[in-house]
């Protein structure tokens, strides 16, 4: 749809001579998927959504050509109270702070000038001309990122790792394998904004000595695929990848590697194993990647999210970066907020915003006059939170303590409709078909809870099948060999914890 909506402004344009005065720039994702297709109109921000092909004539005649903003047209919160005429008014973005994904719907994701323009390739050339690497792993320490994929460990304690590792020869790696359901984070960067992560991972690889770099990304990911490579070849062309770039000695080239959309791909150790051209199955660790990674060098793996975070803590500052957020959890977090909420789509919080603000003002509330019941974050390793909790602020060790988890940044909505053993299933046959099958807690483990789940949900299970669920989920948690299996338990364990009565209620005998 859009790219016939571009093509028809671009036809209407041409016909009424408006070209000198009117560009249209096709950029990535807005993040406020519920209203796509947008198209803003500048300089006002007139915020046009759900556009058709068929609207674009009335937008060129009236708007472009009078001046006059197509009121029928506007954005139109989910209350229904105001007419927005200007993106800078829309509710969902009043809350949020972009840094991740800073130009996402901003630049022409194609164009590296329109990058450029917006700082792009500036903390690149200040790392490599004005600091040496030990510099550029001090600023990450000290900016407090964490890593965004999920385990929320120190970013800057990680180069430090791979850039103290022994070894002549060491590799770079952004995971792009995001596979949790319902999650796009990673997408959208690499859709909206691919430089970032090229200029992230280039100054990544001089902090730890690496010329070489790998981006693992989903197969099923066309549009970010084709994106990144139109980016990389641009780079090349400017002299920002290969060798000497900014007329330094640093050396510095990236591939990408298509993943075949097997979720365990995200963890590590089996995307290592799947980019040397082996079965993508996890390794022990230790040895941990930083020592022992891709063909046994020392490589560092940080997730697309994490990396868009490094250009804007070099042009800004770590203060800066480290003056956003919580004590503990630096930053802003990207997350795809969906299930039962008006606003579904793609936000940038800052560390320490609170889930009813996420819910009830970026998420525009629960639809119908529903009553909000839990929310699920950290998509099948995470657990659901009920809401007792909403004024909880969203970071790393809160969610953990919660019984929860940050993850990548999923976030599903349930409202007092939703059934909490039928979401824990969800995600629970999910990695029942996911697991690679290497040990045993989760093959076979995962597996039996499924069954126990299923008697429980068809109304035939016991009381004792309950605390068996429990028991096993507790040992597979602790026994598993990657963090698919580790993780797996986690949606059952949360609402066994909060939500045990729905269990009960599905079997027949009483306590
Ligand atoms: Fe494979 Fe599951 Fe074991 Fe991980 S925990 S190695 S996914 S079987």
């Amino acid at each position: 749809d859009s790219n016939e909506i571009l093509n028809r402004f671009n036809f209407e344009i041409n016909k009424h001579n408006l070209n000198k005065e009117v560009k249209t720039v096709q950029t990535g994702c807005f993040g406020l998927c519920e209203a796509g297709p947008i198209v803003i109109v500048y300089p006002e921000g007139a915020f046009y959504s759900k556009i058709k092909v068929d609207d674009v004539e009335r937008i060129t005649e009236e708007h472009l050509l009078k001046g006059r903003i197509v009121k029928d047209l506007l954005y139109v919160e989910s209350d229904q109270k105001d007419i927005i005429t200007s993106i800078d008014e829309v509710g969902f973005y009043k809350k949020q702070m972009r840094v991740a994904l800073r130009n996402c719907g901003v630049i022409n994701p194609e164009v590296i000038d329109e990058y450029i323009a917006f700082d792009g390739y500036q903390a690149l050339a200040k790392v490599l001309t004005e600091m040496n690497p030990e510099e550029v792993v001090d600023v990450v320490k000290q900016s407090g990122l964490r890593g965004r994929g999920g385990g929320g460990f120190s970013t800057g304690q990680k180069w430090e790792f791979t850039a103290k590792a022994e070894g002549e020869e060491k590799y770079v790696v952004c995971n792009a394998d995001e596979g949790d359901p319902g999650a796009f984070m990673d997408r959208s960067v690499l859709e909206g904004d691919p430089h970032a992560i090229i200029e992230a991972m280039a100054i990544a690889a001089y902090a730890i000595g690496a010329s070489k770099g790998y981006v693992y990304i989903r197969a099923e990911y066309p549009i970010a695929v084709k994106r990144l490579e139109i980016a990389i070849n641009q780079a090349k062309e400017y002299g920002l990848l290969g060798e000497g770039i900014f007329g330094t000695e640093f050396n510095f080239d990236m591939e990408i590697r298509l993943g075949a959309g097997a979720f365990v791909c995200g963890e590590e150790t089996a995307l290592m194993n799947s980019i040397e051209g082996k079965r993508g199955m996890p390794r022990p660790r230790p040895p941990f990647p930083a020592i022992k990674g891709l063909w046994s060098k020392p490589t560092l793996l940080n997730n697309v999210e994490t990396y868009a975070n490094i250009p804007q803590i070099f042009v800004k500052g770590p203060e800066w970066f480290a003056s956003i957020g919580t004590e503990k959890s630096k930053g802003t977090k990207v997350f795809a907020l969906g299930g039962k909420i008006n606003n579904t789509g793609l936000l940038e919080i800052p560390m320490g915003t609170t889930l009813r603000e996420v819910i009830y003002e970026v998420g525009g509330g629960i639809p119908n006059g529903k009553a909000f019941k839990a929310v699920q974050t950290g998509g099948p390793s995470g657990g659901c939170i009920p809401k007792e909790y909403i004024d909880t602020p969203i970071d790393y060790d809160n969610l953990i303590e919660l019984g929860s988890m940050m993850g990548s940044g999923g976030m599903i909505v349930m409202d007092e409709d939703n059934c909490m053993v039928d979401i824990a299933r969800f995600f629970l046959d999910f990695t029942v078909d996911e697991s690679c099958g290497k040990c045993i807690p989760c093959r076979e483990g995962t597996k039996r809870m499924l069954e126990l789940l299923d008697k429980i949900t068809e109304g035939k299970g016991t009381l004792e099948d309950i605390d068996k669920l429990e028991s096993l989920a507790k040992t597979i948690k602790s026994a598993s060999l990657c963090g698919l299996g580790q993780t797996a338990p986690n949606p059952v364990l949360s609402t066994l914890k909060y939500f045990r009565n729905e269990y009960e209620e599905h079997v027949k005998e009483k306590r």
